[in-house]
C-alpha cells in the first residue's frame, strides 16, 4: 500500500479551515482510500468569524455564535490544538507544542507533511508607543471582544458609584485608535450598546460618556470608498463621538492618553486596532517574505519559488491580477482569503492530480460596515448605501457568509430575539475570575478593622 499524502493545514482561521473544508470535498475518494490526510493544528479547537466581533461586542450575537466548531466542520480532518513554532520545509516537517506537551513537560514534537498550507493569519501591528503593550487592548479575537464588552459596562459601574470626579472622567472616557472597519465598528456598536445602557443607571447621562476616535490619516474606513467614509464620520460626530483626523496616539502611561495634537485623555480604555501584521510563526518559516513579512505567493497561491508550500489570507502577499499596477497584492480582508480558499484547494487537489493550476483573480467588491444598530453603510458593486438600508445590507451579507447553517439560524433566532426584547446590559466580567468566589469562601476571616467608611450614598459627590 502506498504511503498517503500528507496535507498539513497550519491556521484554522478563514484560509484553514475552508481550505481544509474544500480538500475534505475535492478528495473524498482519496481521503476515504487513505491514500491522503489532512491535519488541521490550530491553537483554538474553533474558526473565528471576525466581522461579527462588533455585534458580540454589543451583546447582539452571543460569543459562542461567532465561532465554528472545527472538530464538527471538517470531520474528515484530524485536528490538533497546537501551535506550530517553526518549520522546516526543506525536511517538510513543522514543529509544534500542544496543550499535551506543556502538560506532559515533553518539549515540542515534530510533525512530518508533504503538502504545506501555511494559514497563521495576522495580529495587531503595534507601535513603539509608551504604555501600549501594558493598558491598551485589541479587537482580532472573540475573548477581546466580550472582554471590551464586560470592561465598558465595568467601567460605567465605576463612574456611577465613585464620589471622585477624576476617576469618573477616566472611566467614561473610551479611546479607540486606528479607523478601518475593525475599530470603527468595534467603537460604533459599543457607543451604542452603552448609550442604551446608559438609561438604567439613576446617575449616568449618554452624554457623560466620551468616545474618542484616533486616526492617523485624513480619512477612516477606506474600504467603503471616500464619500462613505465621509458620511460616516459625519454620522459619529452627530452622535457626539469625537472623531480625530491626522492625528496619533503618542503614549498611554499612567492611564492618561496622549495624542499627537497635545490633548491629554485621563482614560482606562485604550482600544489598538491600528493596522495588521503577519502571525509571528511566518518569521520562523524560512519560506520568502515581502517588505511587510508576509510570505511571497504565485496567482497560484504556492509559496514563489517553494515546492509543495501554498499560502493564502492575511500572511500571504497574493499578486492582485486583477489590479492595474503591477507588483499590487490582495488587501487583508476575508473577501480576498475566503475566495482564495477555493483555489488553493483546487490547485492542491490539481497538483496532486497532475493537473495545471488556475491563478486566483477577483476583483475587490466593496464593503459593508455597521455602525451600531439600525446604523451602517456600504459601498459595493459601485453601489452606495448609508443608514438602515447599508445597515440591513450588512446583516443579510453576512449572514449569508458565516459559515454553516447551524451558525446562520443560530445568529438569524438571536437577532429576531433581540427585536422582540430589551438589549442585555450586564457585565459578566466575573466569569474572567470563576475560582473567586470560593477562594474567597475558603479564606481565613479577615482580621475586624477599624477605621469606619465615610458617610455618604455611592456616586454622590463627598460633603
Ligand atoms: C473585528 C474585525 C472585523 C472584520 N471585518 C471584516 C469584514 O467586514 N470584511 C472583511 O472582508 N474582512 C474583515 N475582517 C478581516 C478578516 O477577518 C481577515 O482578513 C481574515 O480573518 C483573514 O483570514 P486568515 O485565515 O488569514 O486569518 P485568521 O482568520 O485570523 O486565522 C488565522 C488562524 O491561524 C491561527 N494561528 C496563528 N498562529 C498560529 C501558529 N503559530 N500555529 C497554528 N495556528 C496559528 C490563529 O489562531 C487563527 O486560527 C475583520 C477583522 C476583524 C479583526
Amino acid at each position: 500500500m502506498t504511503e498517503p499524502v500528507r496535507i498539513l493545514v497550519v491556521g484554522g482561521g478563514y484560509v484553514g479551515m475552508y481550505t481544509a473544508l474544500r480538500l475534505q470535498r475535492q478528495l473524498k475518494a482519496e481521503l476515504r482510500d487513505r491514500t491522503a490526510e489532512i491535519t488541521v493544528v490550530t491553537p483554538e479547537p474553533y474558526m473565528t468569524y471576525q466581522p461579527f466581533l462588533p455585534e458580540a461586542a454589543a451583546g447582539s450575537i452571543s460569543p459562542r455564535h461567532v465561532v465554528v466548531p472545527l472538530r464538527r466542520v471538517l470531520d474528515r480532518c484530524r485536528i490538533v490544538i497546537g501551535e506550530v513554532h517553526s518549520l522546516d520545509h526543506a525536511k517538510r516537517t513543522a514543529t509544534l507544542s500542544t496543550l499535551a506537551t506543556e502538560e506532559e513537560g515533553t518539549g515540542h514534537v515534530r510533525l512530518a507533511y508533504d503538502e504545506l498550507v501555511i494559514a497563521p493569519g495576522s495580529v495587531s501591528r503595534t507601535l513603539p508607543v509608551p504604555g501600549l503593550a501594558d493598558h491598551a487592548i485589541g479587537f482580532k479575537t472573540v475573548e477581546e471582544a466580550i472582554g471590551l464588552r464586560n470592561h465598558v459596562i465595568e467601567q460605567m459601574d465605576i463612574a456611577s458609584s465613585t464620589r471622585d470626579p477624576a476617576i469618573r472622567d477616566a472611566a467614561l472616557t473610551f479611546v479607540f485608535v486606528g479607523g478601518g472597519y475593525a475599530g470603527v465598528e468595534a467603537l460604533a456598536e459599543l457607543e451604542d450598546m452603552a448609550r442604551y445602557t446608559a438609561r438604567y443607571y439613576h446617575n449616568l447621562k449618554p452624554e457623560d460618556l466620551r468616545w474618542v476616535l484616533v486616526e492617523a490619516t485624513d480619512r477612516i474606513l477606506p474600504e467603503v470608498g471616500e464619500e462613505m467614509g465621509r458620511y460616516a464620520i459625519r454620522e459619529l460626530r452627530g452622535r457626539n463621538i469625537d472623531v480625530r483626523l491626522g492625528t496619533r496616539l503618542e503614549s498611554c502611561e499612567n492611564r492618561v492618553a496622549v495624542l499627537s495634537d497635545g490633548t491629554r485623555l485621563p482614560t482606562r480604555t485604550v482600544v489598538w486596532t491600528a493596522s495588521v501584521r503577519p502571525a509571528p510563526l511566518v518569521a520562523a518559516t524560512g519560506l520568502p517574505r515581502d517588505e511587510r513579512g508576509r510570505i511571497v505567493c504565485t496567482a497560484r497561491l504556492t509559496v514563489d519559488g517553494v515546492d509543495h508550500a501554498w499560502a493564502a489570507g492575511d500572511a500571504a502577499a497574493v499578486p492582485d491580477v486583477t489590479a492595474g499596477e503591477p507588483g499590487t497584492t490582495c488587501a487583508p480582508n476575508a473577501q480576498h482569503a475566503v475566495r482564495q480558499t477555493k483555489v488553493l484547494a483546487e490547485n492542491i487537489a490539481a497538483s496532486l492530480r497532475g493537473q495545471p493550476l488556475k491563478d486566483y483573480a477577483h476583483s475587490y467588491a466593496g464593503s459593508v460596515a455597521s455602525l451600531g444598530l439600525h446604523k451602517g453603510v456600504a459601498h459595493v458593486y459601485g453601489r452606495k448605501l448609508k443608514g438602515y438600508p447599508a445597515w440591513f445590507m450588512h446583516r443579510a451579507y453576512h449572514l449569508s457568509r458565516v459559515p454553516t447553517f447551524n451558525r446562520k439560524a443560530r445568529v438569524l433566532a438571536e437577532w429576531t430575539l433581540s427585536g422582540l426584547f430589551k438589549r442585555e446590559i450586564v457585565s459578566l466580567g466575573s466569569l474572567e475570575h470563576p475560582r473567586a468566589e470560593f477562594e474567597l469562601a475558603a479564606a481565613p476571616p479577615p482580621a475586624p478593622k477599624d477605621p469606619s467608611p465615610p458617610d455618604g450614598t455611592p456616586g454622590e459627590p463627598a460633603g
